[in-house]
């Protein structure tokens, strides 16, 4: 059995740098928290844990992970996202799952006049407060709702959750932003956020995709984390796998992801109705939605994946050969979960390897090579190739938000 030179190198980076914790990776656990479990455990294979800086669990699924708490080592970070901003849309009534919330409304989506009453906040606080109580959370997400404009009512409503919030326990709290990505620049949230008193703020914004959003949408979601970061508050960018490593080499903000999951984030697909039930959308629990290929920086779908690592020139580039992946040509296909896992923990690893000036452009630098495999894969591939085209815009965003922090000193 290989002995896992690897994991003893890695640890060994991770507790060098084990100060550098104010930007975290954060694992996104919902269904799919056995492969976590797993790697959290060592065995015969596997002779040290997997160190992860944190995770984020689903409030809807967070009765499973009793076992997944104990394994949690002491300094990871530990948040429950309440999924209160789902509570307002009337499909949430399709979803087991967050029907089963214990403060969700019995009978149908919340609505801005049901919170009319003081003490009803109070309790419905308490309860949200409480499910993140019970799992031991080390901080406590405040519960809030989908803001869609600077005159939609929730936005006052979120104010007085998050006044109750820290009312019930205290400052150590991160403020929920959810917002449309066309308010990123509202100053009116901006402010409420910065004179909030919070601690932190778990930022979702939606539709953001990495992958296909225009460079100025980037830029503009770096300049959100990063003005809210230098007001002192702790940013998690909330759901962004592939552009939160940017983030953290940035130094704006700690970024959360589902395993193997693609570089998006959009509430109006985690909200749309649903004509089947939970079980049968998701026949295989966990089931990996991509193939993360860290050369390229890229989940691909399987298919696609399959495809390029048949061609053995493109295989030699990109197959891991990790203790993830070792032992078998297929692993990366076979177990995408766990490689993925190990893949972004290399990655953490690697940025913090580096001094902090230096960040971004050793993170442009290796979108570059990304892109240069792209390209190869173009060739090969032809028409069948996936653009890609975001390996181009990533290094011009990070340039554009580096060129920005320099001219206005921040
Ligand atoms: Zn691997």
């Amino acid at each position: 059995m290989t002995n896992s030179r690897w994991h003893d190198n890695t640890t060994d980076e991770m507790h060098d740098t084990i100060g550098d914790k104010d930007r975290r990776f954060l694992i996104r656990v919902g269904n799919d928290y056995r492969t976590l479990e797993k790697l959290l455990t060592p065995d015969f294979e596997q002779k040290l844990p997997l160190q992860i800086d944190g995770v984020v669990v689903d409030g809807n699924h967070s009765t499973k992970f009793k076992d997944l708490r104990e394994r949690l080592s002491g300094d990871s970070q530990v948040l429950i996202d309440h999924q209160v901003y789902r509570l307002q849309q009337a499909s949430c009534r399709d979803h087991p799952s967050l029907v089963a919330l214990p403060y969700a409304h019995k009978e149908r989506e919340y609505r801005p006049e049901d919170f009319a009453d003081d003490d009803f906040i109070k309790t419905f606080v308490q309860s949200v407060l409480n499910e993140q109580h019970k799992f031991r959370v080390t901080d406590y997400l405040a519960p809030s709702f989908f803001v869609s404009s600077p005159e939609s009512p929730w936005l006052e409503l979120n104010r007085r959750l998050l006044g109750e919030t820290m009312n019930q326990v205290g400052a150590q709290v991160y403020a929920t932003v959810c917002i449309p990505s066309n308010m990123q620049r509202n100053s009116i949230v901006i402010d409420w956020t910065i004179n909030s008193g919070a601690a932190g703020v778990y930022l979702l914004v939606t539709p953001l995709s990495a992958l296909t959003d225009p460079i100025p949408k980037l830029v503009q979601f770096l300049d959100l984390a990063k003005r809210l970061s230098d007001a002192g508050l702790t940013v998690i960018a909330g759901r962004q796998p592939a552009f939160g490593l940017a983030m953290m080499a940035m130094g704006v903000a700690s970024f959360d992801a589902g395993i193997a999951q693609s570089e998006r984030f959009n509430l109006a697909n985690l909200v749309r109705p649903k004509r089947r039930t939970e079980a049968q959308v998701h026949p295989r629990h966990g089931a990996p939605r991509g193939i993360y290929l860290a050369d390229l920086m890229t989940t691909v779908p399987a298919k696609v994946a399959k495809s390029i690592l048949s061609v053995p020139s493109l295989k030699a580039l990109l197959v891991c050969d990790e203790l993830c992946c070792r032992g078998s040509f297929q692993s990366i296909l076979v177990r995408p979960e766990e490689h993925f896992l190990w893949a972004r923990a290399r990655e953490v690893a690697a940025i913090r390897s580096d001094p902090k000036d230096w960040r971004p452009r050793r993170l442009a630098e290796r979108v570059s090579r990304a892109r240069q495999v792209a390209d190869k894969i173009k060739v090969t591939l032809g028409t069948a190739a996936p653009s890609f085209e975001h390996l181009d815009r990533w290094p011009r965003v990070i340039e554009q938000i580096s060129a920005s922090f320099r001219v206005s000193g921040r």
